[in-house]
């Protein structure tokens, strides 16, 4: 297949790519580097241009095209910023998602894989969380994703543009090679934070949002799931959408949830270093556990996770940090 990655030189993206070319797929990236490394694109050209520009969207697809499908990695993610910068948001992740349509409308291409989020989902109900949970944000991030989730349905019924948004919980690890991984400034996520402790402790102090919520001991659970066990369900809703015409969602999860100290611990093992921390007040928005029922996936697409304990994903982790070369 002929791919174009929207914001392939980003975490999730670049390993994607790293994924579809040992696949034997071709690649183009489109990405204005904000937020994304050039180091991390190495499997394909790269097309260093802004999804808020409407004419380099359709110029890309133009002169590289036409491709089998598109992917979709762009976008703003720090819930914080959200709250305080909501237009960023609206902007980014709505607007930019819409040029990307409209450029596909344009060029005839049909079928796209769009990066969502648990954030979609805001308090959860239950804590297992499959598809049919309300969609109720509580943050304009949430909103944004779900915004485009909406988008894409009624783009289906309108124009016949076939869609897969990927719901992914707690995206962690790094492809066992090392050679990409997580690397975020400033960095908002609790593996690499752990790590991060590690490699600098001087100026990355481990702090920890909350040990008083309703959970076994205090701290939240979430359900982390290795970024390459992501890059394999996106090409398998590749695949997907060849057979299949409409707009669908799946849950990316493991279906089992970790505490933030059950992470710290699976952290001390691995490295075989002990772990200093101090217990901060929550984090505004934080929901006390979140894992994901991802049955759907698992079914439809045919996806089964390869990397379902803490310590396999944090060694992956640990790796990359040792040696973060970007
Ligand atoms: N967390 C923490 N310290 C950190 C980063 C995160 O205690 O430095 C907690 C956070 O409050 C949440 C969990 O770890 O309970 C996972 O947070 P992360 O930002 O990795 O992902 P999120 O679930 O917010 O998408």
């Amino acid at each position: 297949m002929k791919v174009l990655v929207f914001g392939g030189a980003g975490y999730i993206g670049s390993h994607v790519c790293k994924y579809l070319a040992k696949h034997g797929h071709e690649i183009t990236v489109f990405d204005n580097l904000s937020t994304g490394h050039a180091e991390a694109v190495c499997w394909g050209n790269l097309v260093q241009q802004d999804i808020l520009n409407p004419e380099a969207i359709v110029d890309c697809f133009r002169q590289h095209g036409p491709f089998d499908l598109v992917m979709h990695f762009c976008a703003k993610s720090l819930v914080g910023e959200s709250v305080t910068s909501p237009e960023i948001y609206y902007r980014n992740n709505v607007v930019g998602t819409l040029n990307i349509l409209d450029a596909m409308l344009a060029t005839a291409h049909q079928r796209i894989i769009f990066s969502s989020t648990a954030a979609v989902y805001g308090n959860p109900q239950q804590s297992l969380i499959d598809e049919r949970h309300p969609r109720l944000p509580i943050n304009p991030y949430g909103q944004s994703k779900k915004m485009v989730e909406v988008m894409l349905l009624d783009y289906a019924n309108a124009h016949g543009l076939d869609s897969v948004s990927l719901r992914y919980f707690n995206a962690c690890g790094a492809d066992p090679e090392a050679d990409i991984g997580e690397s975020h400034q400033p960095e908002t996520h609790l593996i690499p934070n752990v790590l991060k402790s590690l490699v600098n402790p001087t100026n990355n102090v481990l702090k920890i949002f909350g040990d008083q919520y309703p959970t076994a001991d205090g701290t939240c659970i979430r359900d982390y799931i290795h970024v390459n066990d992501l890059a394999q369900a996106h090409l398998l809703a590749g695949e997907f959408l060849f057979n299949h015409s409409g707009a669908f969602a799946f849950n990316l999860g493991n279906g089992s949830g970790f505490s933030v100290m059950d992470v710290v611990k699976a952290a001390s093992q691995v490295t075989g270093r002990e772990i200093d921390y101090q217990i901060e007040a929550p984090r505004a928005g934080d929901p006390p556990i979140l894992v994901a029922n991802a049955h759907q996936a698992q079914q439809q697409l045919g996806w089964k996770a390869q990397y379902t304990s803490l310590e396999a994903i944090i060694e992956t982790a640990w790796r990359w940090h040792q040696n973060e070369n970007f």
